[in-house]
């Protein structure tokens, strides 16, 4: 599965920013219609365009305020409880142990030189700063890209925290306080003791990409299935549409999913679509969905509220299985 998506495709992805951010001729289609040439063309000038925005105008933006402020330490150990902070960082309270999703808190993600960050500014705050989270036992890491392995929010955490991350990306954290950090490539599985209790950690694969520049394909990026005490959990990462999720419900129902819906346009070949989202939660049989990698970062050409509005219409006959919608929302797993 890894790369297949660029089979097909007559578009030579150029990274920048753990993002694919060009679109050139491959030699295979070098004398290909003048209108597709336009278009791309077109579609790199947007692209130019876009970024000299981010580097400028963007500057004095305000930051939107996020749409709630969770209260986690009002959550109760004997249950499931999920807050969506922003982009692809979700806070959980998985029976007592405390885990967080791609943390991503500071007000601009990409390469950090000293006093500035270039890169991307976010559209909405995270929910929680920083000094409002609780002490947090399990960091899992998706991929190595900018938007979801922050070394910035990473450095913040102590030795305490465990750290589980994609295949030949933990060289990236040497500069943190982290003592311990694994690596789950595809199909691997580990149980992993921690403060708040011990839990099932695995692997899982995606359609996606690695690379953090240019040379660095090798490294893994993944989906995780996190058990603990029969309820099961899926964290998606980033994925354009895959058959892998549907293996997940031979061994029993997931509870929820937390599904990447925004980065589609024109990026589909890397991020599904809200609908495919939809699709891939069905195929694990997923009970519930967080819809998250939306309203965070401009990051593709898509509106603002386009994925959320086209994830809740292709659930408008189950809305009940939408777990939460707004950056900030707190979500109680039914038990
Ligand atoms: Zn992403």
């Amino acid at each position: 599965m890894r790369k297949t998506h660029y089979d097909h495709v007559n578009l030579r992805a150029v990274r920048f920013f753990g993002f694919t951010s060009l679109v050139t001729t491959s030699r295979l289609h070098s004398a290909e219609a003048p209108e597709r040439r336009t278009l791309r063309s077109s579609r790199v000038r947007r692209w130019l365009g876009h970024l000299f925005r981010e580097w400028t105008t963007e500057s004095w933006r305000p930051i939107a305020p996020a749409f709630a402020k969770p209260k986690p330490a009002t959550w109760s150990d004997a249950q499931v409880t999920f807050a969506w902070i922003g982009h692809a960082t979700v806070l959980i309270n998985f029976f007592g142990i405390k885990i967080l999703t791609d943390p991503v808190l500071f007000p601009r993600i990409g390469i950090r030189l000293p006093g500035l960050t270039i890169g991307p500014k976010r559209l909405t705050a995270p929910a929680l700063q920083f000094h409002e989270l609780p002490n947090i036992d399990l960091i899992l890491l998706s991929h190595a890209h900018f938007d979801h392995l922050d070394l910035r929010t990473l450095r913040c955490f102590g030795e305490s925290t465990t750290v589980i991350t994609a295949r030949a990306t933990s060289d990236l954290l040497r500069h943190t306080r982290f003592c311990d950090v694994t690596e789950l490539d595809w199909g691997e599985a580990k149980s992993f003791k921690t403060a708040g209790g011990e839990i099932n950690i695995s692997a899982l694969p995606v359609n996606h990409w690695g690379a953090r520049k240019r040379r660095d394909t090798y490294r893994g990026y993944n989906g995780y299935l996190l058990e603990r005490k029969r309820q099961r959990i899926i964290f998606a990462g980033d994925t354009a549409m895959t058959n892998s999720f549907a293996e997940l419900q031979e061994e029993g129902e997931i509870d929820l999913a937390i599904m990447s819906i925004g980065a589609y346009n024109p990026w589909i070949h890397s991020h599904c679509s809200p609908e495919q989202a939809v699709e891939m939660a069905n195929a694990a049989g997923a009970r519930f969905i967080i819809p998250v990698h939306h309203q965070t970062f401009r990051l593709s050409f898509e509106p603002f509220r386009e994925p959320i509005e086209r994830f809740e219409a292709a659930l408008r006959k189950t809305p009940e299985r939408i777990a939460l919608r707004e950056i900030g929302e707190t979500f109680v797993l039914p038990l």
